[in-house]
């Protein structure tokens, strides 16, 4: 379907919307540069909340292990509690049979405690090698955070530089489209979806569109060099301005 002719014959309407149209990609471009700092800003508290979230598990590790440590050192108690009363039973005993048996008691249960006292010693030994890497990594936390914190004023500020640009552009955008025929405007706001795409293209010195490089009608060429009006291209749709020399040369 052929698109209904747009045109002016108006040099500034030409150059008006190629104005608007750079500036249009200049604020896309200044928004993104404002919007690369989020995941920046989210990456600095990342890495902090990385070595809390580190130095939290090793602290509940090494807890664990105490509670873990004063059981087995209780057992332990409890068996040389027992072990005291059974060498005392044994200076009481009469025969050489209940000697023997108590003998043998003895020797399962201080083989227990020794069990236990074992465990006591490397329960003890893994604490202290847990205190030490969480020492390291409350170290390690402390640094993050006084890291982050002069970087993330510095990374605000530049963002809040980068939002007060955009602002500044936007401004100077109004005043272009304020100079614009409406029409036009409507145009290329349609074709620009809010400046995520090219709308107008400059035609090439050889007469073909500046976008797809379809070759126009020599009628309508002529009509874009004398005149400047805003034609489409009947092949991309795009609005088609003068060559550079001819549009601006006035
Ligand atoms: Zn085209």
């Amino acid at each position: 379907m052929r698109e209904a002719k747009v045109s002016v014959d108006d040099v500034s309407a030409t150059s008006g919307l190629l104005e608007l149209q750079t500036m249009d990609s200049r604020i896309r471009e200044a928004q993104g540069r404002a919007d690369a700092y989020g995941p920046q800003l989210g990456e600095i508290a990342a890495v902090a909340e990385r070595a809390a979230e580190a130095a939290d598990e090793t602290g509940c590790r090494v807890r664990d292990l105490q509670v873990e440590e004063r059981r087995r050192r209780l057992a332990a108690e409890e068996k040389t509690g027992r072990v005291r009363r059974l060498e005392e039973r044994l200076k009481q005993v009469r025969t050489l049979r209940e000697e023997a048996a108590v003998q043998a008691e003895l020797a399962v249960l201080k083989r227990a405690v020794e069990q236990e006292e074992m465990e006591v010693i490397q329960l003890l030994d893994q604490v202290s090698r847990l205190e030490e890497r969480l020492r390291d990594q409350r170290e390690e936390l402390e640094g993050a955070e006084s890291e982050a914190d002069p970087r993330r004023d510095e990374l605000l500020a530049e963002h809040a530089m980068a939002v007060a640009q955009v602002e500044r552009l936007n401004v100077v955008r109004d005043e272009i489209r304020a100079g614009i025929d409406p029409r036009l405007l409507r145009a290329y706001d349609h074709l620009a979806r809010g400046g995520s795409r090219k709308a107008v293209a400059r035609m090439t010195e050889d007469g073909a569109c500046g976008s797809c490089y379809s070759v126009m009608p020599l009628q309508i060429q002529n009509e874009i060099r004398t005149r400047a009006p805003l034609v489409r291209c009947e092949a991309c749709g795009l609005l088609v301005a003068a060559p550079t020399d001819e549009a601006d040369g006035d």
